[in-house]
């Protein structure tokens, strides 16, 4: 092993100097919550993925609920997405009293499997929405799923939590489909700490999206027709939700977002490492499948492979831990999850190529603050392990 360095851990953000003084600024303005930032970070938001409408709000969360609830998603209503995903995804069709129909992923990629989303759709009725994640930031097929959604009158919001900035066929994500949630959690590819957007080329939906994530006022008409009402006066037209951004946090948002291509410049550098060294590895690298899309590099998900290899899943990340760097897993699939398990009676074989990836997926730290030094020593640390 290389001399001693201190723990890599999974994710660390990166913050500079500008983004502090700008946190100050706005904590010096006298104006903390939605304000003059947030309508900057949007704007900027907006002509960075070359969409209509950028809506800022608390978390990609809160997002997707609101995305959700303005495309009518209503009690009784179905929700295809996919199970290799974040809870949140899933949580939210439930918020609205709706029901998620869960179905598998393409061995290649770990994204919703088009095939299985028709196959839903040809046994089921009552289906309004599907949920695309774009896993590890490497775009699903929203080319044939727009066409699926179409074919059958049903609108797609997509997860993009992990896919800023990502393209498809070389359109940007978030400028496709009927809506599009990005995240800006501590350790997404840029952060605010906790924010998240929702961009749409749809004006009724931004309309609907606006009302909501403000306790259902209507802020167009107060600010259309108020010019003879006093300042205090506002109306409420619907039992709205608390999901606007903060200006602390917008301030951030406006100087990551400005190096968002240079920090997926670098995670791209840091994934062709990592894929380069492990070739002779009993391992299956992460497939990069369109090579002229923008693929985020958000999560490198490593897959053990189950034939050759002597060391388990979990025997792996306690040893890498002992050499000191820290990993995650992407994910623990929601049919293995308690509540969603026993609710939607859901088994391993429902999902054959989830259940199989999520055994033997590791995810390496992939950060743009990563040193050389620090990737070496990722790299050299699997080989320890697995090169015998
Ligand atoms: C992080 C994440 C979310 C939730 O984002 P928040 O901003 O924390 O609400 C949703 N979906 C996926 C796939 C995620 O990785």
């Amino acid at each position: 092993m290389p001399r001693k360095l201190d723990f890599i851990p999974y994710a660390r953000p990166v913050l500079d100097e500008e983004e502090v003084s700008e946190v100050v600024d706005t904590l010096r303005s006298g104006w903390l919550t939605t304000g003059p930032k947030v309508n900057k970070f949007e704007a900027m938001f907006s002509d960075f993925i070359g969409c209509k409408y950028a809506l800022a709000v608390n978390s990609a969360t809160a997002g997707l609920h609101l995305a959700l609830e303005a495309i009518g998603i209503s009690p009784g209503d179905k929700v295809i997405t996919t199970v290799h995903t974040f809870t949140a995804t899933a949580e939210v069709i439930r918020y609205l009293g709706a029901e998620p129909i869960f179905v598998d992923i393409e061995s290649d990629s770990y994204n919703i499997s088009p095939e299985c989303i028709e196959n839903v759709l040809l046994t089921h009725t009552g289906v309004k929405a599907i949920i695309p994640v774009h896993y590890a930031g490497q775009a699903a097929n929203i080319t044939k799923i727009t066409e699926i959604a179409h074919k059958y009158s049903i609108k797609v919001v997509e997860d993009a939590a992990h896919a800023l900035p990502s393209t498809s066929n070389n359109r940007m994500i978030g400028s496709i489909s009927d809506a599009t949630v990005f995240s800006f959690y501590a350790n997404k590819t840029i952060t605010t700490g906790e924010g998240g957007m929702v961009t749409t080329n749809n004006k009724e939906i931004s309309d609907r999206i606006k009302v909501m994530r403000l306790h259902g006022i209507n802020r167009d008409a107060f600010d259309r027709f108020t010019s003879n009402k006093p300042s205090w006066y506002y109306e409420v037209i619907a039992p709205g939700y608390k999901y606007n951004m903060m200006d602390m946090c917008a301030a951030i948002g406006i100087h990551q977002l400005r190096k968002a291509y240079s920090y997926q410049e670098k995670r791209a550098v840091i994934a062709k490492k990592y894929s380069d060294a492990f070739e002779m590895l009993p391992v299956i690298t992460p497939k990069h499948v369109a090579a002229n899309d923008i693929h985020a590099w958000h999560i490198y998900s490593l897959q053990l492979d189950d034939d050759s290899n002597t060391i388990s899943r979990d025997d792996f990340i306690k040893k890498m831990m002992g050499l000191g760097v820290g990993t995650s897993v992407h994910y623990i699939p929601l049919h293995r999850m308690p509540y969603w398990k026993k609710k939607y009676h859901l088994e391993d074989h429902n999902f054959p190529v989830s259940s199989k990836v999520s055994n033997q997926h590791v995810s390496l730290p992939i950060f743009p603050s990563m040193t050389d030094c620090e990737v070496d020593h990722v790299i050299t640390a699997v080989k320890n392990i697995l090169l015998r």
